[in-house]
């Protein structure tokens, strides 16, 4: 899921790939955004549009289209949504104000279309890193949440500690410090009850 709130919107300006020049110089499709929204009036019908052209652009047409809806809804806080129980991904209509936002946004949805319907990811991590790697392929926006949630998913979990292993040369070890100081404590007391015994005033010579 994107977590797109509306402030980002003005990040775009800075993105690399909002440039022209970027590696999704796509001025046909940007064409047919446009041409589509004067004509369509149609927010459906213009994100199915381009949703399909970017199938064959940039996903080899392999995403099967025929049962993926996209359908434009408003919510309060994300650009898109990729649902795969229903296959839908849905697109918030101030994305449809900017064909980049828009473009990165259906990308970043079908990038998650792609990884579940195509290549099966079960990663439990939304942003997996097949997505990311996919995602950063298409040049498309990526936030550092989105990044970050990623690479936390493909670090490999801590393996468990290793179980406590007593050498024979370890027990040995720790036996022959416990007389160490068994024989240190003796001594000790040795020493202790003979000094009292030195100062014992010797009994008168018969
Ligand atoms: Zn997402």
């Amino acid at each position: 899921m994107m977590v797109n709130p509306a402030p980002v919107l003005a990040e775009y300006d800075r993105h690399p790939h909002a440039d022209p020049d970027g590696i999704l110089r796509d001025g046909s499709c940007r064409a047919n955004f446009f041409r589509a929204k004067v004509v369509m009036k149609d927010h459906d019908g213009v994100a199915r549009i381009m949703a399909d052209q970017y199938n064959r652009l940039f996903f080899y047409g392999r995403l099967p289209m025929s049962s993926l809806r996209v359908r434009v809804v408003h919510h309060p806080d994300h650009f898109g949504s990729f649902s795969l129980g229903s296959r839908i991904i849905q697109i918030d209509p101030e994305a449809m104000e900017s064909y980049e936002v828009f473009r990165d946004t259906m990308l970043h949805e079908m990038c998650h279309a792609y990884q579940r319907l195509v290549e099966f990811d079960t990663t439990g991590a939304a942003h997996s890193p097949a997505w990311l790697a996919q995602a950063q392929a298409l040049g498309v926006y990526i936030s550092e949440e989105q990044a970050r949630e990623a690479e936390e998913a493909a670090a490999p979990a801590a393996p468990p500690p290793p179980p406590p292993r007593r050498s024979l040369a370890a027990t040995l070890a720790r036996i022959a410090a416990e007389v160490a100081s068994l024989l240190a404590f003796g001594v000790s007391m040795a020493i202790a009850s003979c000094v009292p015994r030195a100062r014992r005033p010797r009994p008168p010579r018969p």
